[in-house]
């Protein structure tokens, strides 16, 4: 487990950033998710109690969990089928003894990137953007994730800790675009990411704010009128991209939050990774695109999954994608086909598949 793992809950680290009196009197549906995180599912004997699952998954849940702690918000939870070892979304978080194998190509830091940091938690490979790692810590452990290996007790953790990267971002001209990751940055609290949006909206040659989460799917009461009213409150154009894999992810609680998120005015993408058993097929991937543009929310980038240690055994056939990829092309409306991309070490742009 990288060390700066939080899973206990919200990021707060309160006691190190300036917090304004008034952003402490929290409303009740920010106290919600909060709630919510806490009751995460992070003991592998519980998830599998839940969903009334064999007990053959018992001892290898247990046995990956501890390369890799389990974690599973309830609302998630809710969106899977009881005594169904196949369910897309289980699929996605339940530790399995396949993440011990040793495949070639399968490495540690598959995508090199210690080598583009011009500050700790920056991280620069294209042209016009920048990627600012705002936590390690995540509502829900996705099994296949290509951060799983990641340094994260190496990045900021602390405000003052941050002003290299932003430093760095002031200094470059260059950059119209932050994107805050991690992990996920919607795991830290309204008030951490109100000084952050402060601190970017500050620098005047920045224009947009792009914020990768999985929060609104996997755990939607993070989508609180508080922080619709943050995300509008900076000067920068907002833009939110989440990731779903599967259409069952996008139902009853999730796909109130993203209709919320789109309500409110801000552009909301969809990127998913391709993973073998999960949405390796048309109709899967087509459902998918169908329901994410049916709540207004574009199908951005479909990832060929990156070569992570313990993750082979999600691995499609770049073959495999393309030809569900011009599938899709066929029956669905443009804009309603992702572009089919991978991540290639050096690259200047995620390189197009299809
Ligand atoms: C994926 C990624 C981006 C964003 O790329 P877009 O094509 O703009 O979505 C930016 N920085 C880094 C380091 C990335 O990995
Ligand atoms: S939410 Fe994103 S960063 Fe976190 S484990 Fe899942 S894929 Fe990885």
């Amino acid at each position: 487990m990288p060390e700066g793992r939080n899973n206990d809950g919200p990021v707060t680290e309160s006691a190190q950033f300036p917090v304004h009196s008034a952003i402490h009197s929290r409303s009740g549906d920010a106290d919600e998710w909060h709630r919510s995180l806490a009751a995460a599912i992070r003991d592998p004997d519980e998830l599998i109690d839940e969903l009334e699952l064999p007990d053959r998954f018992r001892q290898p849940a247990r046995r990956a969990a501890d390369l890799f702690p389990l974690m599973v918000p309830r609302s998630f939870l809710s969106r899977m089928q009881k005594e169904n070892a196949d369910d897309p979304l289980l699929k996605q978080v339940l530790p399995l003894d396949a993440e011990f194998d040793e495949v070639s190509g399968f490495l540690p830091d598959a995508l090199e990137e210690d080598r583009f940091r011009p500050a700790p938690g920056l991280l620069q490979k294209y042209t016009g953007r920048a990627l600012l790692i705002a936590t390690g810590a995540c509502a829900v452990h996705c099994r296949y994730c290509f951060r799983r290996h990641y340094p994260y007790g190496n990045e900021p953790r602390r405000l003052s800790d941050w002003e290299p990267a932003l430093e760095a971002i002031s200094a470059d001209r260059s950059l119209h675009e932050i994107l805050l990751s991690g992990g996920d940055p919607l795991m830290l609290t309204d008030q951490r990411l109100r000084s952050l949006f402060e601190r970017l909206g500050n620098i005047t040659h920045l224009r947009r704010l792009r914020i990768h989460t999985r929060l609104p799917i996997v755990l939607p009461d993070r989508v609180s009128d508080s922080f619709l009213q943050l995300l509008h409150s900076t000067r920068l154009t907002p833009i939110v991209v989440v990731h779903a894999n599967h259409p069952g992810e996008v139902m009853a609680d999730c796909a109130d939050a993203l209709r919320r998120l789109v309500r409110s005015g801000v552009t909301v993408l969809n990127q998913a990774v391709l993973l073998r058993g999960i949405n390796d097929d048309d109709d899967t991937q087509a459902e998918l695109c169908e329901r994410l543009v049916d709540l207004g929310v574009i199908p951005y980038y479909l990832h060929q999954l990156d070569r992570v240690a313990g993750t082979a055994h999600f691995e499609v056939s770049e073959e495999n994608g393309r030809a569900i990829i011009a599938e899709l092309r066929q029956r669905l409306p443009g804009y309603a086909v992702p572009q089919f991309v991978r991540e290639v070490p050096g690259g200047e742009f995620k390189e197009p598949l299809s």
